[in-house]
């Protein structure tokens, strides 16, 4: 068995960050056997290496542009995490005040930050420049005009970016396809022209930026390049008319290895292409991935309850569930399960690999090949890093899972497992009735 590694490994092979081979597998320079017993299961693994070489590998790509790249928050919350990206210099791109308030005390400044999202509340857009975030991403007139009302009232002017819906299919799965015109997203670059027309309508807004998101987890550089295309031929045309653009923002999507074979797209042809595309743009370039810096960076480890012999399938049972990570009920998504130490070398079986929720939906994988398991094995899952916890619910009342950051041959709790008091906290043990 030559073992498998747990991340990505960049083009020299060198960014190996854990291996399944030997008695059990290991995360950089920690055991995961000795990590699940010391903390328990379910239980989020992080490696910090994996991250930063992601990180560095798209910052190096982005040398010598005007350009930066602001971590989407949402892919994984973590204060730990969201330190590392402020550590190494990453600013963030935030989808509501929470995320904000996050963002902030990691320690990544408001000018770093750029606010998204298809309904920002009142308060959050004044939580935000209050903050003095860098950028408002606008998707609607609606909220083009709550943004002056609020910006005015309080004598601020406020950068927005208008968020262009490019109508490419990003050929991803429908429910992470976001640049279609039939999505929720952005708005048509025909209403964004007549923003560009009308913008002494809305003094306290300097709308200055572009900004876009396709989709996510993209494999294919063919609907990047079109989007990349449309936008740079709408700023060509805004400048053209005299308007000033500072910021062209191409948003996040690039996808990541969630099975082997699958290849992601390697950083240097995406900026090749934003390069290319945006050729002569003399302002500052964002770019907001998510997925692409932590999802392989991380891994749910589970520990078998039972196997369980159906009439018609072969069950196996896990201590984590679709609370903890929420990707194959909601998306169909795929992730690589790994037994790890002596199960590794057990003849193959097909199994239906589902957690202990009361809802049929709650499963991770159906007929998948993999070695014979046994109550108490541990199976990785991998490729969990970005969506998981950050999505995780306490669904059947199952507290939120331990997560761990590995640095080298140490690691951090970075969320302790949630207890059943912190579980119910904020639901008082009798109704105190009042009228309104
Ligand atoms: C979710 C999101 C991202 C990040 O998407 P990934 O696929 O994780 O890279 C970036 N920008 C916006 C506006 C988003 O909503």
């Amino acid at each position: 068995m030559s073992g498998r590694p747990f991340f990505w490994q960049d083009p020299g092979g060198k960014m190996q960050q854990g291996n399944t081979r030997g008695d059990a597998g290991t995360c950089e320079g920690v055991d995961l056997a000795s990590l699940a017993r010391r903390e328990g299961t379910p239980l989020y693994v992080y490696s910090a290496a994996a991250i930063r070489g992601r990180l560095r590998a798209l910052q190096a790509a982005l040398a010598g542009l005007d350009a930066g790249v602001c971590y989407a928050v949402k892919a994984n919350s973590n204060g730990a995490v969201l330190r590392l990206m402020a550590e190494e210099g990453a600013g963030a791109d935030i989808v509501s005040g929470g995320e904000l308030w996050r963002s902030l005390r990691a320690g990544i400044p408001a000018g770093r930050i750029v606010f998204s999202g298809v309904g920002k509340s009142a308060a959050e857009i004044v939580q935000a420049l209050e903050a003095g975030v860098a950028r408002f991403n606008i998707e609607s007139r609606a909220e083009l005009e709550l943004l002056e009302a609020i910006a005015s009232a309080r004598g601020q002017v406020a950068h927005a970016a208008v968020r262009i819906n490019p109508d490419v299919d990003a050929l991803t799965h429908a429910k992470i396809s976001t640049g279609k015109s039939e999505n929720k997203f952005g708005v048509s670059i025909a209403e964004a022209r007549a923003w560009f027309a009308q913008a002494d309508r809305w003094p306290s807004v300097r709308l200055d930026g572009l900004h876009m998101h396709i989709g996510s987890q993209i494999l294919s550089l063919e609907p990047v390049r079109q989007a990349l295309q449309r936008m740079a031929g709408f700023w060509r045309e805004l400048e053209a008319a005299g308007h000033a653009i500072a910021s062209i923002d191409v948003g996040g999507g690039l996808g990541v290895r969630y099975r082997e074979g699958e290849r992601p797209i390697e950083a240097d042809a995406y900026v090749a292409e934003i390069r290319q595309a945006l050729d002569g743009f003399r302002g500052r370039i964002l770019l907001e991935p998510g997925r692409y810096l932590v999802a392989e960076a991380g891994l749910l480890l589970s520990r078998v309850l039972l196997e369980k012999e159906g009439e018609a399938r072969r069950f196996l049972v896990l201590d984590a569930a679709m609370n903890d990570l929420l990707r194959p009920s909601l998306y169909d998504a795929w992730h690589d399960l790994v037994p790890l130490g002596d199960a590794a070398e057990r003849p193959p079986v097909a199994y239906d690999v589902v957690g202990p929720v009361c809802e049929t939906g709650d499963t991770f994988a159906t007929g998948r090949t993999m070695p014979r398991c046994e109550a108490g094995d541990l199976v990785a899952i991998l490729g969990a890093g970005a969506y998981g916890a950050s999505m995780a619910s306490t669904y059947n009342s199952r507290p939120l899972a331990a997560e761990v950051l590995v640095d080298g041959a140490r690691y951090a709790v970075v969320r302790r497992r949630q207890t059943l008091d912190e579980m119910i906290a904020g639901e008082p043990s009798a109704a105190t009735w009042q009228t309104p």
